[in-house]
């Protein structure tokens, strides 16, 4: 007899969750797991501007897929089409050949990418903020600009170098442009010539409001704290141009910046569109609401990628975030179980609890269940909840650790931006002639 398999696509939120549940939960030769994600880690989100700070060790904001779901199959590599009706999906790793995994059972979570519009220049200067890569990447960024700095005597090159852009003021904007604020501000102190007051930061919002998911005043209180620190909070804004770096507003404004972060939204990731899923006019997949994809009941589909009705709201959607996510792949996971021992479906449910976002050390924002919290209170709310959240006792230990270090010492400011360029030095003592480094690119993210 074989075992039927249940093919994860994407191990993210959504995917590792699942698994992690059906790995519990499976029954001997009931059913196999195979997850097929890019990496072999899971990132988790929420921690990536703390990450970008220094708060948190980048290596510990992710999750080793093949520890945690040590009863699971882990593929690394792309999944580049899926089909419901023949029920496979193809498979390209890293390296060898691709192959066609087929399946009995789908979780079709691949998430979301980073919604970038045709604005000019903002493909070759802009970056995002979704993964741990660039997570760190900023951090090296960001540091490496105040050597610049330090070093010229070059008004407009410093002025350049020091002038950091942010574009939408979502969850991952506000928090990740608050988290490095609040580090430079701090790691100022140790570069001679430079001042906070030296530095421009703008967040630039097309619409009237930031952080809509704490609701409108604390949103309003937010901007408030923003400016209070020397953000430029700019609404009803949007970026035009960014080309060489010069970057040009709609409402007139124009200033030459070295950092321009790209936060302003996500859609599904664009694997949605190869193959037979039913897609809304947004390119989410359609999911009911016992998260089987609409027309396969043994497809089942959640996260940033679906559109999953909201009971709790008739006529809308669930919004793309972890709270969602998690929750959605535990009653998932139970349904594949449901459905493998023939029994009935249960509905997905959650009312939303509100949303918590920090904004620096120690400063933070919320609204939980109509409550609404701000400073250390949100802060403090902000690490317990996601700290509860991260899977594994060694991860959250590691995290604990690393916060714990943060109080007794003071924040690392050095840039490792050439982890970029490993081979420079040994090619340079390979050609020998030259009696110094070659000049380096400029960082153009
Ligand atoms: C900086 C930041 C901060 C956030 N903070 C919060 C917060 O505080 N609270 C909150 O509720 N939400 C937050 N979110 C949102 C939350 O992280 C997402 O909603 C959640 O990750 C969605 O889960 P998912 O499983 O759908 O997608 P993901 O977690 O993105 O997982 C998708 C996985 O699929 C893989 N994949 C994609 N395509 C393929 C393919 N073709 N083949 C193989 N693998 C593939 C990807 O590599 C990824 O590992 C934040 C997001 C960001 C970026």
């Amino acid at each position: 007899m074989t075992v039927p398999r249940i093919l994860v696509v994407g191990g993210g939120y959504v995917g590792m969750y699942a698994a992690l549940r059906l790995q519990r939960k499976l029954r001997r030769a009931e059913a196999r797991v195979t997850v097929v994600n890019y990496d072999s880690y899971m990132t988790y989100q929420p921690f990536l501007p703390e990450a970008a700070a220094g708060s948190i060790e980048p290596r510990h904001v992710v999750v080793p897929l093949r520890r945690v779901l040590s009863r699971c199959e882990i593929l690394n590599g792309t999944i580049l089409r899926v089909s419901l009706a023949e029920k496979t999906a193809e498979f390209r790793p890293h390296e060898g050949p691709e192959r066609v995994l087929g399946f009995d059972y789908l979780v079709f979570s691949p998430g979301s990418i980073s919604r970038v519009l045709p604005i000019p220049g903002l493909a070759e200067r802009g970056i995002g903020f979704k993964t741990v890569e660039e997570a760190i990447h900023l951090r090296n960024h960001v540091l490496g600009k105040l050597d610049v700095a330090a070093s010229s005597s070059d008004e407009r090159l410093r002025r350049r170098a020091l002038t950091f852009v942010f574009v939408g003021a979502g969850f991952a904007g506000v928090e990740a442009l608050g988290e490095l604020e609040d580090m430079v501000s701090d790691a100022v102190k140790y570069f001679h010539g430079l001042r906070r007051q030296d530095m421009r930061w703008f967040l630039i919002e097309a619409t009237d409001r930031i952080l809509p998911e704490v609701g409108p005043d604390m949103g309003r209180w937010t901007a408030e704290q923003f400016r209070r620190r020397g953000i430029d909070v700019r609404l009803h804004t949007r970026l035009l141009s960014a080309e060489n770096g010069h970057i040009v507003l709609d409402d007139g404004e124009e200033f030459d910046a070295e950092t321009l972060v790209w936060t302003a939204g996500v859609k599904p990731h664009p694997l949605v569109r190869y193959g037979d899923l039913p897609l809304d006019s947004r390119d989410r997949v359609l999911a009911n609401e016992f998260l089987q994809i609409q027309g396969a009941r043994f497809a089942f589909t959640a996260g940033d990628t679906a559109a999953v009705p909201d009971l709790t709201r008739p006529g809308e959607f669930c919004p793309p975030n972890a709270q969602h996510a998690v929750r959605q792949a535990r009653r998932m996971a139970d349904n594949i179980l449901a459905t493998i021992r023939s029994r009935p479906c249960k509905p997905y449910r959650h009312t939303n609890a509100g949303a918590v976002a920090a904004l620096g050390l120690r400063k933070g924002v919320g609204q939980i269940y109509g409550r609404e919290l701000r400073g250390i209170v949100a802060w403090l709310m902000h690490r317990t909840y996601h700290l509860s959240r991260m899977p594994t006792f060694n991860r959250k230990s590691r995290i604990l650790a690393d916060w714990t270090l943060a109080l007794f010492f003071r924040r690392e400011i050095v840039s490792l931006g050439a982890l970029q360029r490993p081979r420079e030095e040994f090619e340079l003592a390979a050609r020998t002639t030259t009696p110094h480094r070659p000049a380096r690119e400029p960082v153009t993210h």
